[in-house]
């Protein structure tokens, strides 16, 4: 397993603070936000809006089958990236201006 930062993998976001429900059975693909780096511009959110999502402080969060990931500041706030969102979650972190979208790739066993 490994973990890297922003720039290097994926992540997305709505930015009307609705709440995407997306299969993520057989997703390999983790995904978190450090806040403290967020600059809130919601490129990620274009990128991958079943992913991630602006909330009412401005800044990005992690969804997971409808469930937003809003406890700021933590690689234990790891949300399943569904299959079919993962490349555009990979470029969402890579064109990340925070650099603060992190991405964990479980290995294929
Ligand atoms: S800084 Fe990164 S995580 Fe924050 S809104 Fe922009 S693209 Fe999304």
């Amino acid at each position: 397993m490994t973990v890297e930062r922003g720039g290097r993998d994926v992540f997305a976001a709505n930015t009307n603070g609705s709440t995407p429900t997306v299969s993520t059975v057989g997703g390999r693909v983790k995904v978190w936000i450090d806040q403290d780096l967020c600059t809130g511009d919601a490129m990620c959110v274009e990128h991958a809006p079943e992913v991630f999502t602006i909330l009412e402080d401005g800044i990005a969060y992690c969804c997971e089958d409808g469930k937003i990931f809003n406890d700021p500041g933590g690689a234990s706030e790891l949300a399943t990236v569904p299959i079919q969102a993962e490349e555009r979650v990979v470029h969402a972190a890579a064109e990340c201006p925070g650099e603060c979208i992190f991405v964990e790739i479980d290995p294929i066993s």
